[in-house]
């Protein structure tokens, strides 16, 4: 696949609020926040969308969601709750073709998530 924006901030070639990082995967601020912490915990390792991740890439997956819950305990921001969201593709509306766990925490968060009112057909 060609490389994302999230290629950039993985090889520092551009900047980013990194608030954790390990060899497999990196946590940053989201540009454009949903809630008061918004953040994006993605794979080193470059995968297009949900629909591209391989059977070994299992505990890589995993691996992200224990990152986004680290990063959260580290700000106080685990126990009072928060979501995590990976949208794909263009009903999803993913617009970063390398695959990213979105982490939203610090306020409460409605639920559908959902603001665009389509009738559900
Ligand atoms: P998607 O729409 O693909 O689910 O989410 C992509 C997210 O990446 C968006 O929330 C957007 O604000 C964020 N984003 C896009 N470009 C950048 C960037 O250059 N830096 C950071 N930190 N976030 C970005």
């Amino acid at each position: 696949m060609s490389d994302t924006i999230f290629t950039k901030i993985i090889n520092k070639d551009i900047p980013a609020d990194i608030l954790y990082e390990d060899d497999i995967a990196l946590a940053f601020k989201d540009i454009n926040p949903q809630a008061p912490m918004h953040f994006l915990v993605i794979p080193k390792k470059a995968i297009a969308t949900i629909n591209d991740i391989e059977r070994e890439d299992r505990e890589l997956v995993g691996h992200l969601t224990w990152v986004a819950a680290h990063v959260l305990k580290e700000h106080g921001l685990a126990e009072q709750g928060f979501r995590t969201v990976m949208n794909c593709n263009e009903y999803g509306g993913q617009t970063v073709y390398h695959i990213h766990l979105h982490v939203l925490a610090g306020k409460p968060l409605g639920w559908p998530p959902y603001s665009d009112k389509l009738k559900i057909e």
